[in-house]
C-alpha cells in the first residue's frame, strides 16, 4: 500500500533508543506505506543508556566516551534501517543534566523548518522519572512554538508544526511528583503486524544496554509482553503503542472511533 499524498513524520527522543522503544512500530508502519519518516536523538545516550561498559572507577574512565558515542549513532543508523524509517540524526546535546542554550533551540528550530513535518512525536513533558526524557520533550514543545515566529533568529522559513503526539511510560512518576494524573492514552495504534522489525531494531541497542550477565532478548520479548503487549491486549489487538494528542481532534461531528 503506498498513500497518495505521504507525510513528513518526525520522531524526536533524548536517546537515541527512545523513539525506536516507543514509536518505533508507528513508524514502521506509516514508512512502509510511503510517509517520509525521520528519527531524532537530541543526545548519543551514552550516560544513561550505556551499561556496564565504562571502568567503574579511574580519572580516565570516561575516556572510552567518544568510541561509545559513535557505537550509539551506529545503534540508531541500523534502528532506522530496520525500521525502515528513511532519515536520522544523532545530536550532541548535553545529557544527564540536559542543559539548552540558544544554539539548541536554533539547532532544533531548524529541524522542524527544514523537515516541516505533518506530526511531530516526542517525549511527554511531564514523565518525571528518567528527567532527560521530559526536558526533551519540554524543549521539544519550546522549539515547535519559536519555529513559526516570524523573528526568530534562523535564516528558514517560519514553520508552524500541526500535530503533535506525545510518548510515554506509565510507569514513571508523574502524578506523585507533577501532581497530574498518570496518562491516558488518548490515541492507541495497532503495530501488530510490524512488531519483529520493531524487535529486530530494539535488539541492535543490545549492544550498548546490556547489563553485565543479563539476556538482553528476554528482557525485551518481557518489555513487549508487559508494554507493547498490555497496550494491544486492552485495546483488542496483539500490540499497540500509545499516544497523547497535543493539538484537539478537529471534526465536524463526534468521533466514533
Ligand atoms: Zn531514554
Amino acid at each position: 500500500m503506498t498513500v497518495l499524498n505521504p507525510l513528513r513524520i518526525l520522531a524526536v527522543g533524548a536517546h537515541p533508543a527512545d523513539p525506536v522503544e516507543r514509536a518505533g512500530g508507528t513508524l514502521a508502519k506509516h514508512a512502509a506505506r510511503g510517509d517520509d519518516t525521520m528519527m531524532v536523538s537530541h543526545t548519543t545516550g551514552t550516560v544513561t543508556h550505556a551499561f556496564d561498559l565504562f571502568p567503574a572507577t579511574g580519572t580516565d574512565k570516561l575516556a572510552i566516551k567518544p568510541d561509545l558515542d559513535q557505537r550509539k549513532r551506529d545503534e540508531l543508523r541500523d534502528a532506522a534501517a530496520a525500521l525502515g524509517v528513511r532519515q536520522q540524526m544523532v545530536l550532541d546535546f548535553p545529557e544527564s543534566p540536559m542543559l539548552f542554550d540558544l544554539a539548541h533551540y536554533v539547532t532544533m528550530v531548524e529541524i522542524l523548518r527544514d523537515f516541516r513535518p505533518d506530526i511531530l512525536l516526542c517525549p511527554h513533558p511531564v514523565e518525571v522519572g528518567r528527567h532527560d526524557h521530559m526536558d526533551s520533550g519540554r524543549f521539544t514543545i519550546a522549539a515547535m512554538d519559536y519555529s513559526r515566529a516570524d523573528g526568530f533568529p534562523s535564516p528558514l522559513a517560519p514553520y508552524t508544526v500541526p500535530r503533535l503526539f506525545l510518548y510515554y511510560y506509565e510507569d514513571f512518576r508523574t502524578n506523585q511528583l507533577m501532581a497530574t494524573p498518570r496518562q491516558s492514552a488518548e490515541v492507541v495504534v495497532d503495530i501488530s503486524e510490524v512488531i519483529e522489525r520493531k524487535r529486530a531494531a530494539m535488539l541492535i541497542f543490545g549492544r550498548t544496554q546490556t547489563r553485565r550477565g543479563e539476556d538482553y532478548p528476554a528482557r525485551l520479548d518481557r518489555f513487549f509482553a508487559s508494554g507493547d503487549g498490555s497496550v494491544g491486549y486492552n485495546n483488542g489487538f496483539a500490540y499497540g503503542e500509545r499516544f497523547n494528542r497535543w493539538h484537539p481532534q478537529r471534526v465536524p461531528y463526534l468521533p466514533i472511533d
